[in-house]
């Protein structure tokens, strides 16, 4: 079996260990923070809970997979004989740039170098190691253990082996890889975060409120989340950043971000994390705050 790094121990890592685990992986689990590792092995261990109280794992399976997975602070110890890297760190240009200098300045030559970014470009990230045909997208989608999706990037320079051997990978997890072009937002959020920015400019326009929007896209295109709970979700600071990668990348105004959008970031309504955006989450339940105020 591959050896495979993980940076980054936050939501996405998490998943991310725990589907590599699961297949019987080796895993190493790196975080600047203690206190994430403990976090994410906690998490991963409540959600194998779930699996083997649902049958679908038995108490042995959980117990190999957790014992699968090593933590470290410290990348330099975390490098030996890995086969693959899927960066998960916090998305900032700056901090992902010096993560695989690093990365490339520690890691065998062999070692695939990935990234799990939502949105910058993979080509960039690849022009600062001496492997840029060893670089690529590896984005997959919130939950890692449930959703299927794994969007496989191509940088300018991805080699077709490397993506040979990324495609192979995430099949073996029970995924299913879609190749892509490194291109602004990929094809996820390329279509997802313009959607969603309309659902927004919808509700700044008045044209209906926060329910009824969500209510004609649940209902009426069959999404199984109205766009605006969506965007509570992923954060509005994420979508608000991503829209501005499309924004910058294409420069069409197309993607300029809703006003509202914009504001409601700069009060730090951000969503489900910071407790309120387009509704109120309190003690795990879902009350409706924007519509009203922009009801005409
Ligand atoms: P997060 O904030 O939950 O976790 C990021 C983790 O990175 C934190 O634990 C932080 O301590 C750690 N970190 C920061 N600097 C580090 C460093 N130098 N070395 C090691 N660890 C470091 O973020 P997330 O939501 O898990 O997102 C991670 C990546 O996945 C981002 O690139 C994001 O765009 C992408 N992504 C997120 C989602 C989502 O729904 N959250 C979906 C797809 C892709």
């Amino acid at each position: 079996m591959n050896k495979i790094t993980v940076i980054g121990a936050g939501t996405m890592g998490n998943g991310i260990a725990h589907v590599f685990a699961m297949k019987g992986h080796d895993v190493n689990l790196v975080d600047i923070s203690q206190d994430a590792l403990d976090r994410a092995i906690a998490t991963i261990d409540k959600n194998l809970g779930r699996m083997v109280a649902k049958e679908k794992i038995s108490e042995a399976d959980k117990t190999a997979t957790l014992n699968n997975i090593t933590t470290h602070t410290d990348l330099s110890n975390a490098v030996e004989s890995v086969d693959l890297i899927v960066e998960a760190a916090t998305e900032n240009v700056g901090l992902k740039l010096k993560i695989f200098k690093q990365m490339d300045e520690l890691a065998p030559e062999k070692t695939i170098l990935a990234t799990n970014t939502s949105s910058i470009s993979i080509t960039q990230i690849a022009a600062v190691t001496s492997r840029p045909e060893k670089v690529i997208g590896m984005h997959f989608m919130n939950p890692v253990p449930i959703m299927k999706l794994v969007e496989v990037i191509r940088g300018y320079a991805t080699s077709d082996e490397t993506t040979q051997v990324v495609m192979e990978m995430s099949k073996n997890l029970g995924k299913v890889p879609v190749e892509v072009n490194d291109y602004p937002g990929f094809v996820a959020n390329r279509i997802l975060m313009p959607m969603i920015n309309e659902a927004i400019i919808t509700l700044f326009e008045g044209v209906a409120g926060v329910e009824e929007i969500d209510t004609v896209m649940k209902l009426g295109m069959a999404h199984p989340m109205g766009p605006l709970h969506l965007a509570d979700f992923i954060g509005l600071d994420v979508c608000l950043s991503i829209l501005r990668v499309l924004h910058d990348g294409f420069g069409n105004p197309k993607y300029a971000p809703c006003p509202l959008l914009v504001n409601m970031v700069a009060a730090g309504k951000l969503g489900v994390k910071s407790g309120e955006g387009f509704y109120k989450y309190t003690r795990g339940s879902k009350e409706l705050v924007v519509s009203d105020s922009f009801k005409k």
